[in-house]
Formats: structure tokens, C-alpha cells, sequence
């Protein structure tokens, strides 16, 4: 496929664009090359400026899981567009929203929304340390919370990489606040929380890791946080920014059967407009400003536009339930046949899978922590992508990312992958 068009677009960007890109991620620093101009989308496509039609597996990180320009949230979106586009004042359908997604999700009394996956996070930790009264946090090697201070350290997706883990501009007083475990390792936290005695406000985690890969937590590491949560009145954080209505009605909550003390979400919960949410009990909840002392606000929290095409998304989502079970099926399908043709070309690989979230990595080992994400072949993965883009198959410009696919794609849609993959194993 050709992508001039893209290219002279990216030349102007950057001029006056850090890297020609708003978020580090969509440059294709990490597999070389220029990156894709987007146009348009519909469905699980998208179209670039140069005309070229390609499969999504990234559908924009995650929110477009019923597919691109879906049309009941596009109506919804113009329709509220038309009677005023953001108000800074109480409007009737921010209770709507918050009404259904605290119906959808297992252990959560109220929920306030914000405008991004990191301002969730960041509220969340601040509303932890408020209630606990402790300044600690334990977050993990290789997950990422956003792009807030705290969470900078040792983070996953983008943050790795680019190489900057650990950010410059992150002060060391924050940083000493941040305490580091490696995922799926129950002792370490154990270890962590000791060291620490009674000083940790919150473990905060993604249950099913999504920004080194895909990881899925070990059988009774979900559940031995818990326990050690509950010994020591630290708040169990769940980052379901990825997994919040994707895995499940409930999300990773409910799939995996643990319950967290404060969730957070973005993506599918804005339907591909600018919203995030964080969520508890009632004792934790209203420990935030008005009604008590930990402060959080936002000019365009629960602006219309996004709590239209957030409402309509969690309206189609609630009273379609099989759709669950069908992104996962379709991901198994995709799972199977990635795996028969890696095989069958002797390219040795490990794929990670759980509901419609599915990663491969370029070694043999299991992939269980950011250890073993970063031994994948790198060389292996860029050969790999290039191969696939030439094919009219986008998927995430990075090994340490997840691709998230639509229900959007059909089977055909998912063979016509498969056999790209199997052209692209033949150069690996
Ligand atoms: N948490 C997780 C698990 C994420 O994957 C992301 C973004 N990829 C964030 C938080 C931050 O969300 P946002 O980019 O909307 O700030």
C-alpha cells in the first residue's frame, strides 16, 4: 500500500506538533516509518489519506467496541450537539449515565465522571490517600495509569516504549511515594506491604494488564490482593480503564470474580468521546468534594456531548449481553488462527488472550510480567507490523500494547487477517 499522503501530512505536523503526534503512542518510533493519517472510520475500518482502507485492531485504544461512527452514538452525539455543546452546569443525563454504570458494575454505589483514563487514576489515588489518610501507593512494573506523576515510574505502554519509564520532570518526592511490585507476584507485595506498615494507601492495578501486551492475572493473584488489602485497610484500586465494559457488563470485576474498593474507566464508557469515571462505595465516594474534604473537579466533567455518546454506548452494551460472548469468540478464532500459522512457519511465538483482548510476543517463554513482555524480539515484531500494514491490517505500533478488537468484524474480516499473518510469518 502507498502512505505518501500520509508522510507529506506527518512532515507538516511536525513542525508544529511535538513529534508531529498529541499522545507519544501513535508515532511509529518503536517499528520505524512514518504513521498512518486517518480520514475516516466505519464499522472495524479505517480509511487514511491516502485513500487506503485498513482492518482495526486498535479502534482508537479500546472505546470503539461495537465499531467505528457506530450509528446510535454518532444520532446521539448530534442530537445533543444541537441544544448547546457544554454547560459547567447539572444536566439530567449525567444521573442517566450514572445510573446504568453503577447497575453494570459489581460493588460501586456512586461514580463521578472526569475526561480522561488519567485523571480517573489520579482522582482515585488522591480520593484513596484523602479516606485512608496514608500517602503511599503500590502500582506494578509495566502497567500503566495515565500519564500523571505518581504513575510514571516503571510504567508500561507508551512510557516504555519510548524508553522513558521514569520520566524526567517527575519530582524524587513523588516519586519515593510510588512503591514498585512485579505483577503476578503475590509475595512481593506482601514483602512491599510490610516494609510499609501502615503507611500504604492503595494498591492500584490493571486486573488484566493491557500495557505490556496482554497479561492476564495468575489463578489467585487478583484474589491474594484482596486478602492482603483487606488485612492492612489498604484500598484495592482496579484501573479497569481498559477492561470497564469490555470483559464484561461489570468488567474485570465481574469476569474475574474480585471485587475492587474504587474502579476506574475510560474508553468504552465515553464511546470514543473524552470521558472517564471513578467509582466506590458510598463511605468512599462521598469522602469527595462537595460533601467532603478531598478536591476533584472539572470544567467539561459530564460535558453533554460525551455523556451522550457514553449513555448510548452502556444502553447498547447493557441490553445486549451476547455481545460479550461474541468479541470473545471472534478473539479465540483470531487467537487459533495467528497460532497455526505462526507454527506452521516456525516463528516462535507466545499469544496472551482474555475476552476480546489478545497480544502475541515474539519469544517462547510464557509472558506473565514485564520481565517477559520485554524479551520479545523486537526486530521479529517490527518485520511483522510492516508486514501487516502493507497487508491493510493496523494493529498498535508497539509490542507493549494489546489490540482490542470490534464486534464490528466479521469473520471474513478475521480470515482475510489471518492470511496476512501468514504471509507476514513467511519474512519473520
Ligand atoms: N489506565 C489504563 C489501563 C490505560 O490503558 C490508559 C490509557 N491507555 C490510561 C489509564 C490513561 O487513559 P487516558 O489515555 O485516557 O488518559
Amino acid at each position: 500500500m502507498i502512505y505518501k499522503r500520509s508522510s507529506a501530512l506527518f512532515a507538516e505536523a511536525q513542525k508544529v506538533i511535538p513529534g508531529g503526534v498529541n499522545s507519544p503512542v501513535r508515532a511509529f518510533k518503536a517499528v520505524g516509518g512514518d504513521p498512518i493519517f486517518v480520514t475516516r472510520a466505519q464499522g472495524a475500518y479505517l480509511y487514511d489519506a491516502d485513500g487506503n482502507r485498513l482492518i482495526d485492531y486498535i479502534n482508537s485504544w479500546g472505546p470503539m467496541i461495537l465499531g467505528h461512527a457506530y450509528a446510535p452514538v454518532v444520532e446521539a452525539v448530534v442530537e445533543t450537539a444541537k441544544k448547546g455543546t457544554s454547560f459547567g452546569m447539572p444536566t439530567e443525563i449525567e444521573t442517566k449515565i450514572a445510573e446504568l454504570a453503577v447497575s453494570m458494575v459489581p460493588n460501586i454505589d456512586k461514580i463521578r465522571f472526569v475526561n480522561s483514563g488519567t485523571e480517573a487514576c489520579m482522582s482515585a489515588v488522591r480520593l484513596a490517600r484523602g479516606y485512608t489518610k496514608r500517602e503511599k501507593i503500590i502500582k506494578f512494573a509495566g502497567c500503566y495509569h495515565g500519564h500523571s506523576d505518581s504513575f510514571l515510574i516503571q510504567a508500561g505502554s507508551g512510557a516504555v516504549t519510548f524508553g522513558t519509564p521514569n520520566s524526567p520532570g517527575v519530582t524524587a518526592g513523588t516519586a519515593k511515594d510510588t512503591l514498585l511490585a512485579k505483577y503476578n507476584d503475590i509475595e512481593d507485595v506482601k514483602h512491599l506491604v510490610q516494609a510499609n506498615e501502615g503507611e500504604v494507601a492503595c494498591v492500584i492495578i490493571e486486573p488484566v494488564a493491557g500495557n505490556m501486551g496482554c497479561i492476564p492475572p495468575k489463578p489467585g493473584f487478583l484474589e491474594g490482593l484482596r486478602e492482603i488489602c483487606d488485612a492492612n485497610d489498604i484500598l484495592l484500586v482496579f484501573d479497569e480503564v481498559m477492561t470497564g465494559f469490555r470483559l464484561a457488563k461489570g468488567g474485570a470485576q465481574e469476569l474475574l470474580n474480585v471485587n475492587a474498593d474504587i474502579v476506574t474507566f475510560g474508553k468504552v464508557i465515553g464511546g470514543g468521546l473524552p470521558v472517564g469515571a471513578f467509582a466506590a462505595r458510598n463511605e468512599i465516594m462521598d469522602y469527595l468534594a462537595p460533601i467532603g474534604p478531598v478536591y476533584q473537579a472539572g470544567t467539561l466533567s459530564g460535558n453533554p456531548l460525551a455523556m451522550a455518546a457514553g449513555l448510548t454506548m452502556l444502553q447498547e452494551l447493557n441490553d445486549n449481553a451476547p455481545i460479550f460472548e461474541s468479541l470473545a469468540k471472534k478473539t479465540k478464532y483470531l487467537h487459533d488462527g495467528m497460532h497455526k500459522v505462526l507454527k506452521e512457519n516456525n516463528v516462535v511465538h507466545t499469544i496472551n488472550r482474555i475476552g476480546s483482548m489478545i497480544s502475541v510476543h515474539f519469544h517462547q517463554d510464557k509472558v506473565i510480567d514485564f520481565e517477559t513482555a520485554a524479551n520479545g524480539n523486537n526486530n521479529t515484531f517490527k518485520k511483522f507490523f510492516h508486514s501487516l500494514l502493507d497487508q491493510g491490517i493496523y494493529i498498535a505500533p508497539s509490542a507493549f500494547e494489546t489490540w482490542f478488537l470490534t464486534d464490528a468484524l466479521t469473520y471474513h474480516d478475521l480470515d482475510e487477517t489471518i492470511s496476512a499473518i501468514a504471509k507476514a510469518a513467511k519474512i519473520l
